[in-house]
């Protein structure tokens, strides 16, 4: 596909449901599809649509190695109810040097180290996992932060060869996620009820005061443009 083609076929299905979005993704590419499972509520929620219909999509996780202990609970109990869930680690050498330089907590110091530490233990992990793949699902949803307010369902994604990136949930809000959580019974992060809407590595996130931006717990000492991991980078060549 070109980008003509995705910015049409964005038309096509501006506001479509989720399962008419993955359903267009396998049309497109009936196999090798892979939902990037963050264990998040928008990821749970995909990972139940896509196991529920038995659609042919695999999915994995990034374990970064700096998780929530609730998180580690959450992703056993996926990998029991949605099997099957790949993990992928980020490589123990860079890992260790990047530690043993710079310190454990060293992304604090700056953005170039927290970028840093983003690359080994997420992005380099997830150029690992998408090896091989036609496509990927996301759960990102237009609503979540200023950076995401141009999202189409449909990308192409130059940071992984030009594949297709797939966000099912793009025209979601937040309550549309809980609601579809709640009435299919589906499992989700206890942080979820603590104040944390977004959740990633238990260093970089904190629980958000009501009325706070959903983002604003995440790298919270960053300026909000700068919130992103690293993950959902797809500008062109
Ligand atoms: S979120 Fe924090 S701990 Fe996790 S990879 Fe990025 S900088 Fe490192």
């Amino acid at each position: 596909m070109n980008s003509f083609e995705v910015e049409a076929l964005n038309r096509r299905l501006a506001g479509a449901p989720p399962d008419v979005i993955l359903q267009e993704a396998l049309r497109l590419h009936p196999e090798g599809l892979r939902l990037a499972c963050s264990l998040g509520l928008e990821d749970m929620a995909l990972l139940h649509l896509i196991r529920r219909a038995e659609l042919p999509i695999g999915a994995f996780v990034l374990d970064t190695g700096r998780l929530h202990p609730e998180t580690y609970d959450l992703l056993a109990l996926a990998q029991d109810q949605y099997a099957p869930l790949q993990v992928h680690f980020p490589e123990a050498t860079a890992v260790e040097a990047y530690v043993n330089t710079e310190g454990l907590d060293a992304f604090r110091r700056s953005l170039a180290l927290r970028k840093a530490c983003c690359a080994i233990r997420k992005v380099e992990p997830l150029k690992r996992a998408l090896q091989g793949a036609s496509g990927w699902i996301t759960g990102l949803r237009r609503d979540q932060s200023p950076t995401r307010t141009g999202l189409g369902a449909f990308e192409l994604d130059w940071a992984h060869g030009g594949i297709l990136k797939v966000n099912p949930l793009i025209d979601w809000s937040l309550e549309d996620t809980w609601a579809y959580l709640k009435a299919q019974g589906v499992p989700v992060n206890p942080l979820h009820h603590q104040g944390y809407p977004s959740i990633g590595c238990a260093p970089c996130t904190r629980a958000i005061a009501p009325g706070e931006d959903p983002r604003a717990g995440r790298w919270w000492w960053e300026s909000p443009e700068h919130k992103e991991c690293g993950l959902h980078r797809v500008h062109g060549p």
